[in-house]
């Protein structure tokens, strides 16, 4: 299933469709079984809205109380991916350690995904790297 095949579960508070993307397996492994998604320390967020903008998974959304952005959607946050903590001028996102994104990617043997389908552009005789 693709992203634009999940369904539409809402709109955020710029009107935007937000779709329940946890339905997709994470390279064969149930995404609601893997904990990786961002958290906010509201006490560092200066309500900047930098998260909530560029964040195509509508991981985020707005509270208009607050003036700030919060988690309405974690399960939609890619795998492994940390760009909005990067992005964050506060420091104020933080992520799972990274053992959780590693252990996810053995559950779904992504290493001998990885292998498979480049195959054709190793040479031959070429074996994968042990997990
Ligand atoms: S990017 Fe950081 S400071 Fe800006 S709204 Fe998001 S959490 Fe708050
Ligand atoms: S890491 Fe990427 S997908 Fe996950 S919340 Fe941040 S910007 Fe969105």
């Amino acid at each position: 299933m693709e992203m634009k095949d999940a369904p539409i579960i809402g709109k955020d508070a710029l009107g935007r469709d937000v779709r329940d993307l946890s339905v997709i397996p994470w390279w064969g492994v149930d995404r609601k079984t893997i904990d990786w998604s961002p958290t906010i320390d509201s006490g560092k967020c200066s309500g900047c809205a930098t998260c909530f903008i560029t964040c195509g998974r509508r991981v985020y959304d707005w509270d208009t109380e607050l003036q700030k952005a919060v988690v309405v959607q974690p399960d939609n946050c890619q795998v492994g991916c940390t760009t909005c903590a990067n992005l964050c001028p506060s420091g104020a996102i933080r992520f799972p350690d990274l053992t959780v994104a590693h252990h996810a990617a053995a559950r779904a043997q992504m290493v001998k995904k990885a292998f498979q389908q480049t195959k054709h552009l190793r040479p031959e005789g070429a074996k994968p790297e042990e997990e």
